[in-house]
């Protein structure tokens, strides 16, 4: 049962780490990221009671929205082509890694093919690393403003990821400075986007601290990826 236990593991820390930053826990959503892990390591989370899990890829996204139980709340969690919107919005309760007009529209069409209202969150590369994917403030906004002209969006919050092997205070400047941008964003338009989708396994207490709402943990809960 070590998925299980760590799972406790984590989930005390969330709750250790809201006390310490004055907020609650149950502000803090706790994203399962089961990417390259199996459908029985996907089980034993969810026998301990997980229900939300992030996948990248759209297509494992696919099989193990197949096969896995319906109550789960699968998360896209990567970049998305949008030749992949129509099968995104299928399986997804929530897509993180908006990044263009393009994809909005897409997902947008598919969802009102499809009856539903698509909850997303706009991926922002806050760090300016080329190897990330993800927009600007400046995107950010414009994107912002033609997600309220789609009637089939819900925009719900905002996604970022901090350089990989970042220090501490790196990281809390790159998620506070995505902190600042929803606030640009709420008061320019006046919307709610209330979600701020930050924190991995190696700095979520880092992002907890900056009031993200959202962790996405992957190797914590189920150890070291199989990439090949
Ligand atoms: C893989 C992944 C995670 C989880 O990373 P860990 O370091 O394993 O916790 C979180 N967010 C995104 C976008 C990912 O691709």
């Amino acid at each position: 049962m070590i998925i299980k236990d760590n799972l406790d593991k984590i989930k005390n820390k969330i709750a250790n780490c809201a006390e310490k930053a004055g907020r609650k826990a149950d502000e803090i959503q706790l994203i399962a990221v089961s990417k390259l892990h199996s459908s029985e390591s996907i089980m034993e989370a969810y026998e301990a009671g997980q229900r939300i899990f992030g996948e990248n890829r759209i297509q494992e996204l696919g099989k193990k929205f197949k096969v896995l139980p319906d109550d789960i709340k699968w998360n896209m969690i990567g970049h998305l082509q949008s030749n992949k919107a129509s099968k995104a919005v299928k399986c997804s309760s929530l897509i993180h890694s908006v990044d263009s007009e393009k994809i909005l529209r897409k997902i947008n069409n598919n969802a009102f093919k499809k009856g539903k209202t698509q909850r997303i969150l706009l991926e922002l590369n806050i760090s300016g690393e080329e190897s990330k994917y993800g927009i600007s403030e400046n995107e950010a906004l414009l994107l912002a403003e033609k997600s309220t002209e789609f009637k089939n969006i819900n925009l719900i919050g905002l996604m970022t990821m901090a350089p990989f092997g970042a220090e501490e205070k790196k990281a809390r400047e790159i998620f506070a400075t995505l902190r600042s941008v929803q606030n640009n964003i709420e008061e320019k338009f006046q919307i709610k986007i209330p979600e701020l989708s930050m924190g991995m396994s190696s700095d979520f207490e880092a992002a907890i601290m900056e009031g993200s709402t959202m962790v996405r943990i992957g190797t914590a809960i189920f150890g070291n990826r199989n990439y090949d």
